[in-house]
């Protein structure tokens, strides 16, 4: 059951710390702390552990699955209507018109039918949800994103030919590397591309993501402890 590991439903996690550490090490970076957005990810985590991150005033929330979102957060977007919420999981291009009417944000941009059918949806729709896209900066087989090589060429495609609301990037560097190298590089790309946002850093080293410029970090574990189900 989703949430189980939440002994206490009525308390929000550990926010009030991770808001701290966030803001700590955007100063220790000499950045402006309301530079960096927290998206607190609750997937896998039941509605009732998270309103009382909701009610402590968190309202950027990012889930992996287009279903289980579907199953949380329309409810929850009907009681706190200022929430924003973020995809970070891959998304199929069979859930796309889902995820356009559900999600405020789409991290997870990282193939041309794909980019194809969000810019297809839209435009039918008139919804139009921001968009990042995904580099597999550590270049790994069973990891979805675009390559570092060929990210000019897609970030082209989806921003001046679909004509996309492309904000930003984001990446998952490989678990067993140190992670600087890939933030780095990320970092690299928006620049060039003259690209925002950086969604980038997790529960293990979202302190180090803002030394390295990150705009977004996803954190899960260290806000609402860890999941019953690994994803
Ligand atoms: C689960 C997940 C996170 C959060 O991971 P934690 O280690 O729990 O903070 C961040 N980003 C993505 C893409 C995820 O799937």
């Amino acid at each position: 059951m989703a949430g189980e590991n939440n002994n206490e439903t009525d308390s929000p996690g550990n926010l009030e710390q991770v808001r701290a550490e966030l803001a700590a090490a955007a100063r220790e970076a000499g950045r402006d702390p309301g530079s960096v957005t927290l998206v607190a990810v609750s997937k896998t985590h039941s509605s009732a552990a998270i309103v009382p991150v909701l009610a402590a005033g968190q309202r950027v929330f990012g889930e992996n699955r287009v279903q289980e979102a579907e199953e949380k957060w329309p409810q929850l977007k009907r009681d706190y209507n200022d929430v924003r919420l973020h995809l970070i999981g891959p998304l199929q291009s069979n859930k796309v018109r889902q995820a356009v009417a559900l999600f405020d944000v789409i991290e997870t941009v990282d193939r041309p039918k794909l980019a194809r059918a969000l810019a297809r949806i839209m435009e039918e729709t008139g919804t139009r949800p921001d968009c990042m896209i995904q580099i597999n900066t550590g270049e790994e087989a069973q990891k979805a994103g675009i390559k570092p090589l060929e990210a000019d060429d897609f970030i082209a495609l989806c921003r001046d030919q679909l004509k996309l609301p492309v904000r930003g990037l984001m990446c998952i560097p490989p678990v067993d590397e140190e992670p600087s190298m890939h933030f780095a590089l990320l970092r690299q790309i928006a620049e060039r591309n003259g690209l925002a946002e950086l969604s980038m850093g997790m529960s293990a080293d979202y302190p180090t993501a803002v030394r390295f410029g990150a705009t977004h970090v996803r954190v899960g574990t260290a806000i609402f402890g860890s999941r019953a189900v690994t994803s």
